[in-house]
């Protein structure tokens, strides 16, 4: 049996190309900027915050976003994606640079009032964060193009106000210590991405919202909700 077209996603570089990696599995961070924990009045973790999407939550960030219907607010979270080009297990923060393939930027799309009820419950976020499609990602930047992972920027406008801005060096946890201690617990493969978390600015997005999303002076990108 093949794999139906809509989950054919394949990970792209700034030119276009395929990257000849795997589409695996999406470690994503939450909880990892101060002004984003107070803006949802969460704790500031001790360890970071981990959960999963999985494969089919992947499509690319230049189609149009189909947000699920009937089930509240749908949020915009952008943030730093980082792919994975080696394996990563047990790997301390001085032996993670290796392991990266390169960064680009990502949408956790978050099904805010489902995530509400199932935080009330106790029980896992995978139905507000792991649906299909919840996971629009960009091209990706090589890591030879990137001096230093802890200082880049990232902007996400809608309807041409900005929305989101963030910066990497305002992380909690840095992305090496994000890899390192993720790969203690879920080893990372070639082609897996983790996601480091949202800054501020989380809101609803809503039918026919325009979506311009920035990313350095690497590419500026537009998309639209459904
Ligand atoms: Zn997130």
């Amino acid at each position: 049996m093949s794999v139906p077209e809509e989950y054919q996603y394949q990970h792209i570089s700034l030119s276009g190309q395929k990257i000849p990696l795997p589409a695996g599995k999406v470690v994503c961070v939450g909880r990892n900027y101060l002004m984003h924990i107070k803006e949802l009045k969460n704790e500031v973790p001790d360890v970071p915050l981990l959960f999963i999407k999985p494969s089919t939550s992947l499509i690319y960030l230049s189609k149009n976003i189909d947000i699920p219907q009937g089930q509240g607010e749908c949020h915009n979270e952008l943030e730093l994606a980082v792919l994975i080009a080696k394996p990563l297990k047990g790997a301390s923060q001085n032996e993670v640079a290796d392991a990266i393939w390169g960064y680009g930027l990502a949408l956790d799309l978050t099904l805010r009032d489902v995530q509400a009820q199932l935080k009330k419950q106790g029980h896992p976020w995978e139905r507000a964060k792991g649906f299909d499609g919840s996971c629009p990602v960009s091209p990706f930047v090589e890591k030879s193009a990137i001096d230093n992972h802890d200082n880049l920027n990232f902007e996400l406008k809608v309807n041409g106000q900005q929305r989101q801005y963030g910066n990497s060096g305002d992380m909690i946890f840095s992305i090496n210590a994000l890899l390192s201690e993720i790969s203690q617990i879920f080893t990372l493969l070639p082609g897996d991405i983790v996601l480091t978390g949202t800054p501020q600015g989380v809101a609803a997005l809503h039918q026919n919202d325009i979506l311009d999303i920035s990313f350095q002076h690497f590419f500026q990108l537009s998309t639209k909700v459904n």
